[in-house]
């Protein structure tokens, strides 16, 4: 399993090796050619079943050195699925030895601009680092436009790079979700299921399948008992947060709608019992006047399975055990 630990995964490499590996195999019937079938074997086993989570950014709309803008970044069957792209999220990729030309499939929670600011950056920079073929960005209704926008945004750019060094297009593809499966291949599906996030409307929040293993992402929502539904007995749950301390929300209306529609700890108590993930992992972190240990206290005076806040860069590593590192 320790093979799977390294960011230069061998998961990323295990199916183009069982290719080589038969190829050679049928060639050569020497020492190295073992050597080749027990590396098959064994990354197989290790690799199956297993996902890597990377948090690239857990913030809000706050700019913040500490806490990038959504992004969460999933490896599984070899490929990379980015979930939302928030301020930072090319420079955090970097900083995970990840360029982002390696990306090719983005899923939106929804448009808040918190969510989508460092989408352009993606987009044109993995270009300019020659991504093969398109990026491609699944998001609800509007994405669409969005995508028609950016590309209307970046002409300019576009084309005195090409009349510069002949880049092809800058291949970029919307793709607008609803609830249901948005993306299958004979190794992950990824399901899109709406939550609660008015007036925000589709908002949506993804789970990702892969073998045994299980990630939800909350996206953005006050409780939603579809996401309840959808994360039951989920390996890890990523779920947004927010908490305020009480006279600043009497004292500012705004704030209270604010929170109206983002989760405070009661109700990712509940959520978290009505779920009972191996591990809730809390993203989107917007506390105003309250510090996260107090948080944390209150969450877990009604939930005693495994809570914690994430961090940018903190890596997690899902199979038989759930393993927590950082960059
Ligand atoms: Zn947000
Ligand atoms: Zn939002």
């Amino acid at each position: 399993m320790k093979f799977c630990l390294s960011r230069i995964s061998l998961c990323t490499g295990y199916q183009t090796s069982i290719w080589l590996f038969v190829d050679q195999f049928l060639a050569c019937r020497k020492r190295v050619c073992y050597i080749s079938l027990a590396y098959v074997v064994f990354t197989s086993l290790a690799c199956a079943d297993y996902v890597e989570v990377t948090l690239l950014g857990t913030g809000t709309p706050r700019p913040s050195i500490e806490r990038f803008g959504s992004a969460t970044l999933i490896e599984a069957g070899g490929q990379y699925f980015l979930f939302d792209a928030g301020r930072g999220a090319t420079i955090r990729l970097q900083q995970a030895g990840i360029t982002p030309n390696q990306i090719q499939k983005v899923f939106l929670t929804h448009l808040h601009s918190d969510h989508i600011s460092g989408l352009d950056d993606l987009w044109i920079t993995g270009w300019i680092y020659q991504r093969e073929g398109d990026l491609t960005v699944h998001g609800p209704l509007g994405t669409e436009n969005m995508i028609d926008s950016m590309r209307t945004m970046y002409r300019e750019d576009i084309g005195y790079r090409t009349a510069n060094v002949g880049h092809e297009d800058a291949y970029l593809q919307g793709v607008e979700v609803t609830s249901g499966v948005v993306f299958e291949d004979s190794l992950v599906k990824i399901t899109a299921f709406e939550v609660s996030h008015q007036p925000v409307e589709p908002a949506l929040a993804y789970r990702l399948d892969f073998g045994k293993r299980s990630v939800v992402i909350s996206g953005d929502t006050t409780y939603s008992s579809n996401l309840v539904n959808h994360a039951k007995n989920v390996d890890v749950l990523i779920h947004e947060i927010t908490d305020a301390r009480s006279e600043l929300v009497k004292r500012n209306p705004r704030l209270s709608k604010i929170m109206a529609y983002h989760t405070i700890p009661q109700q990712l108590a509940r959520v978290l019992n009505e779920t009972r993930p191996r591990l809730a992992v809390m993203n989107h972190v917007l506390l105003f006047g309250v510090s996260e240990t107090s948080v944390l206290n209150k969450i877990q005076q009604g939930y005693q399975g495994r809570v914690q806040f994430g961090a940018d860069l903190m890596r997690i590593q899902v199979g038989e055990n759930i393993n927590i590192l950082s960059h």
